[in-house]
């Protein structure tokens, strides 16, 4: 790939975050050329911006590798072997943990923290990059070592997002995972497995073909499938749960399948549909066009299994390769049941992953149409639902 013209983080500026497409997943940030002499921070407001304008290099690697973008999209789907209409995949399946401490913990049926155990408990990989839970509303990213770490990190639910505590809380479903790959230093021997949302994993294979250091020591994705995340400040937090009629605080569970489901203490669930959830959705979710993650090597979510299964799309031969180990070595189990019915199943699934994709496309086109044919939306996009001074007392 030949640029034309210089690129540096005015453009970023210019075409991500003025826009409300920034998705603050710190990938510009953590890996700008000039991190060391400080060109870039984290605002307060959570979004990137010059710490030092002068600093910049004008490498353009910032503008490159944002999910946001897509001036490399050829060359990531060439060398992912990307085909459409859902990207590469070799199988389907309907799976899940044999290891029943796995299963109590999981979103869905465990397959995630068991495939990762397998690689670690076999010395195919040294850590994972996991977001682990540290309380009630929280969540950070860390490298688990252990198959312990593994279920401290397992299952899904809101958290806070620290950076924002000047701005009130904000309680969201997305884990900024990129950062702690910038901590690594460059040629750490490591061989890493990375779980993460489309956008984690798109920025992840950008750096791969840019060939950016230490992005080499990522040799495994587990990608989660993502219609959106979700983001509350206090006043949509005491909105929604009015609405809804649900305490947050007694929130055990968060999954999103068909629609999205809240288990409570109570072992009470909810169900949402998801159209009606868009309220609460990050802005630039609604821009965000990779629905099954079609890049990574296994992509996995809820949608199209019963409770307690989690659905498996083995994307790469590698992937596949690992997969049919753990299978073998016990560390997960395929739904049972009659191979033509299971062939049935296995299609419908199919049918059901691309329909979200599609309807996931096609939001995100009328997304970005409204946002160049209407830029007056986009401070208000930027905002998200984040607005300064605002908490409860407003209600
Ligand atoms: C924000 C988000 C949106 C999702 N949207 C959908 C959807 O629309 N449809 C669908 O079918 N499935 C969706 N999923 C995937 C689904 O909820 C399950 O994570 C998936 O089925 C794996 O289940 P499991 O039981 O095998 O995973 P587990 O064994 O429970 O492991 C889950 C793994 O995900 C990691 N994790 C949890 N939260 C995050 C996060 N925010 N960012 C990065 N990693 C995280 C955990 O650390 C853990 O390693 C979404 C997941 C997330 C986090
Ligand atoms: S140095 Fe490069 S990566 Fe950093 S802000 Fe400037 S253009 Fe972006
Ligand atoms: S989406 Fe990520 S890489 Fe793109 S501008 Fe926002 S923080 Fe930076
Ligand atoms: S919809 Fe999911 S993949 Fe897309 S920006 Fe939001 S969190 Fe990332």
């Amino acid at each position: 790939m030949k640029l034309k013209e210089k690129i540096s983080f005015d453009n970023l500026k210019q075409k991500v975050i003025e826009k409300g497409l920034c998705n603050r997943c710190g990938g510009c940030v953590s890996f700008c050329s000039a991190d060391r002499i400080g060109a870039l921070e984290i605002g307060e407001d959570g979004f990137p911006r010059y710490a030092d304008k002068e600093k910049c290099l004008e490498c353009g690697i910032c503008y490159l590798i944002c999910p946001q973008t897509h001036i490399l999209k050829e060359e990531v789907e060439d060398e992912f072997g990307w085909k459409a209409p859902i990207g590469l995949y070799q199988d389907i399946f309907s799976a899940r943990a044999t290891d029943k401490n796995i299963l109590k913990v999981a979103t869905d049926g465990g397959v995630v923290t068991s495939l990762l155990s397998y690689m670690l408990e076999n010395n195919l990989i040294d850590g994972a990059v996991v977001s682990k839970k540290t309380g009630l509303f929280s969540r950070k990213s860390i490298i688990a070592t252990s198959h312990d770490e593994l279920i401290q990190a397992a299952g899904s639910q809101f958290s806070e997002a620290n950076h924002l505590e000047k701005m009130g809380a904000e309680y969201t479903t997305f884990v900024p995972t990129i950062p702690i790959i910038r901590e690594l230093a460059p040629k750490t021997p490591l061989r890493l497995a990375v779980v993460g949302t489309p956008c984690q994993i798109q920025a992840i294979k950008k750096m791969q073909v840019l060939r950016i250091l230490p992005s080499d020591v990522i040799i495994f994705t587990i990608g989660l499938f993502c219609m959106q995340s979700f983001a509350l400040d206090d006043l949509m937090k005491r909105k929604f749960a009015r609405k809804h009629r649900i305490n947050l605080k007694g929130i055990v569970k968060l999954n999103v399948k068909e629609d999205f489901i809240i288990t409570m203490d109570s072992e009470r669930t909810v169900h949402i549909p998801l159209e009606e959830i868009e309220e609460i959705a990050r802005p630039a979710c609604l821009a965000c066009k990779d629905f099954a993650n079609d890049y990574a090597d296994i992509s996995v979510g809820g949608l199209g299994s019963p409770d307690g299964y989690t659905t498996v799309l083995t994307r790469t031969v590698t992937g596949q390769r690992i997969y049919t180990e753990a299978l073998h070595k016990d560390y997960i189990e395929n739904k049972k049941g009659n191979s033509q019915l299971i062939s049935v199943e296995k299609s419908k699934t199919l049918s059901l992953i691309e329909a979200f994709a599609e309807r996931k496309r096609k939001r995100a086109d009328k997304r970005l149409n409204e946002i160049h044919y209407r830029p007056f939306l986009a401070p208000l996009l930027k905002a998200e639902a984040i607005t300064p001074g605002r908490n409860c007392n407003d209600l």
